[in-house]
């Protein structure tokens, strides 16, 4: 045994250990605020502190850490969307994904298992070969596949042969995976804190103040802090924020649900989804069901989770795996998501100067944690919105120039 780990165990006392100092008392200015301490908001402050040494930075988390939508997702990670805009940027999240536990030196239990969507009409297979053959163009992992291969992939599904959900093929994505959220979260926060990043969990902004299109304080419910710049990452309440800041997103709330079952015995290795039904599932680590689908269909800003929901998502499950009649649900959840109109985010410049957008995640943003987070961090540094980020502008809204993902997200976030 070597000698220092002897010594230690011999010791009476031992430091505790914490992964993230405890919260400090505000400082009167700072160099960078971040509003909203979920997975976007840590990564910024990541990329921030190590690729471009600003290191003078507040995160302002109103609960816990990266206890919003991040703590409630269901972790699919996966670039085949549609538009080229958003292939390039996932593309890179993925990227990012793959190196991850390395670069943290933090497991995030990254698992590349890939993903398969199912077809059940001739209309989805239709517009699964536009996305494959747009993922191949952009040099990403994606083909068409047939229904014998959806069977070798997946054994135990219920393919329907002549009833009404008939499996007639899918759209197999390579590149998928998943990783563990709150390793993702919790792997920023610990690296950004080393660098002298303060993270103020239970410290909630209730307000700005400006000189004319400058944002020059921040205001929390722990006092009020100059800001030399401001990045908003808050969720479910982007819209709400914003409005404090004096202006309004394109952006609604809907709640969006998942559940989860007891564990079972490995079945089920890659991540599935039907869009047509509006379900997906894949067996996490522990071998529990990790079961989501579309958002509720009005607008809320709650996370109470309901039986319609329960009931639609299981229809769905049982429909594809009918042997998993039996198993019992363990938990069920709901996050609230900040939907835009072409179900694409809104990154990059606000109506204010020193005032930056990383929203509009809806259901599909915890893949986008890593890539906007660099991406964020690098527009702040620099001053200048990089071209990867300026399809996302949200002066689309004004100028037609929308980035259609609505097809490509659906069930599969
Ligand atoms: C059920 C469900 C399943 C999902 N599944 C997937 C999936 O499989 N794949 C995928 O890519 N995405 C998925 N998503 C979407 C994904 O979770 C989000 O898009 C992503 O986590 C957004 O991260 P964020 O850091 O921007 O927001 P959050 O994690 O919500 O962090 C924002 C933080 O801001 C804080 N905040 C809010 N207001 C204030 C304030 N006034 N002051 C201070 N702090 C404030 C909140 O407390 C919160 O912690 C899912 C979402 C849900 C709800």
């Amino acid at each position: 045994m070597p000698l220092t780990l002897l010594k230690y165990g011999l010791r009476g006392r031992h430091a505790s250990f914490r992964d993230i100092p405890a919260t400090p008392d505000l400082k009167p200015s700072y160099d960078v605020v971040i509003v909203g301490g979920g997975g976007h908001g840590l990564a910024a402050a990541f990329y921030l502190s190590t690729v471009h040494g600003i290191t003078n930075i507040a995160v302002l988390e109103k609960g816990y850490l990266a206890g919003g939508n991040t703590a409630r997702n269901t972790t699919t990670i996966r670039s085949n969307y549609l538009t080229t805009e958003s292939i390039r940027f996932y593309k890179e999240g993925v990227s990012l994904f793959e190196t991850m536990s390395e670069d943290l030196g933090f497991n995030v239990m990254f698992s590349q298992r890939g993903q398969l969507t199912l077809a059940h009409s001739e209309a989805t297979m239709r517009s699964f070969h536009l996305r494959a053959e747009m993922g191949k163009h952009m040099g990403v992992r994606t083909e068409v596949v047939d229904v014998k291969t959806v069977r070798a992939m997946c054994p135990h599904l219920n393919l329907d042969e002549g009833g009404m959900h008939e499996v007639m093929g899918g759209l197999w994505h390579a590149d998928g995976g998943t990783a563990r959220h709150d390793a993702v979260a919790w792997g920023y926060a610990k690296r950004a804190a080393e660098r002298g990043v303060e993270i103020h969990q239970r410290t909630t902004v209730t307000g700005f103040r400006k000189d004319g299109d400058r944002v020059t304080h921040v205001v929390t419910d722990r006092g009020e802090i100059a800001a030399g710049q401001v990045l908003q990452a808050v969720g479910g309440l982007n819209g709400q924020v914003a409005e404090m800041a004096g202006f309004k997103l394109p952006i609604r709330c809907f709640p969006l649900q998942a559940m989860v079952t007891q564990p079972l015995k490995p079945f089920l290795d890659i991540l599935l989804s039907s869009a047509n039904m509006h379900t997906y599932l894949v067996q996490s680590s522990r071998g529990e069901i990790v079961i989501g689908g579309g958002s509720d269909p009005y607008q809320l800003a709650s996370t109470r989770s309901t039986l319609d929901q329960k009931e639609h998502l299981a229809e769905g499950v049982l429909h594809l795996f009918p042997f998993l009649h039996k198993v019992k649900l363990l938990r069920q959840w709901a996050g609230i998501t900040d939907m835009t109109p072409d179900y694409s985010p809104i990154m990059g410049a606000s109506p204010m100067r020193n005032y930056w957008l990383d929203c509009g995640w809806g259901t599909w943003g915890f893949k986008a944690t890593p890539v906007a987070g660099k991406r964020m961090a690098e527009t702040i540094a620099t001053g200048r919105v990089p071209d990867i980020l300026l399809p996302f502008d949200m002066r689309r809204f004004d100028n037609f120039a929308l980035l259609n993902e609505m097809g490509a997200t659906a069930a599969s976030h």
